[in-house]
């Protein structure tokens, strides 16, 4: 088996942005559009000082794994605190959502069980940008 194209360094992955979602970025780590890899896709998004995620959901069920800075996560009804290690799973359709009211970066990765990000259907709980 070839296996090249299933090993990324998370450095070698160049950021990405949208202009609708201010002080968010993001990378695809293990994607099939980067990796010769399926049914499983990783990435990593950070989210800077005074940014939010605006709470959405979609179908897929998601997790995501801090790995830096501290933040609250919105899950369903509730808002959590978290920090590095923190593991949260997201079930499918749970409105969630991310608020850094640090100093510093607030990091994370990103788990689907999809091919790819491109096929996540984003709902979000109100238009962003209001
Ligand atoms: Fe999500």
């Amino acid at each position: 088996m070839i296996t090249q194209n299933l090993i990324v360094q998370m450095e070698d992955a160049d950021w990405n942005s949208v202009e609708e979602m201010p002080g968010l970025r993001y990378k695809f780590l293990i994607d099939a559009n980067h990796t010769d890899s399926r049914g499983l896709s990783l990435g990593a998004l950070e989210v800077a000082t005074g940014a939010v995620l605006p709470p959405h959901h979609h179908a897929p069920q998601e997790i995501y794994l801090f790995y830096s800075g501290v933040g609250e996560v919105i899950l369903g009804d509730d808002v959590h605190a978290v920090k590095p290690g923190t593991a949260v799973f997201i079930p499918e359709h749970c409105g969630h959502g991310l608020i850094n009211k640090s100093t510093e970066p607030l990091a994370f990765y990103w788990i689907f069980p999809t091919d790819s990000w491109e096929e996540i259907e984003y709902i979000f709980d109100k238009p962003v940008g209001d």
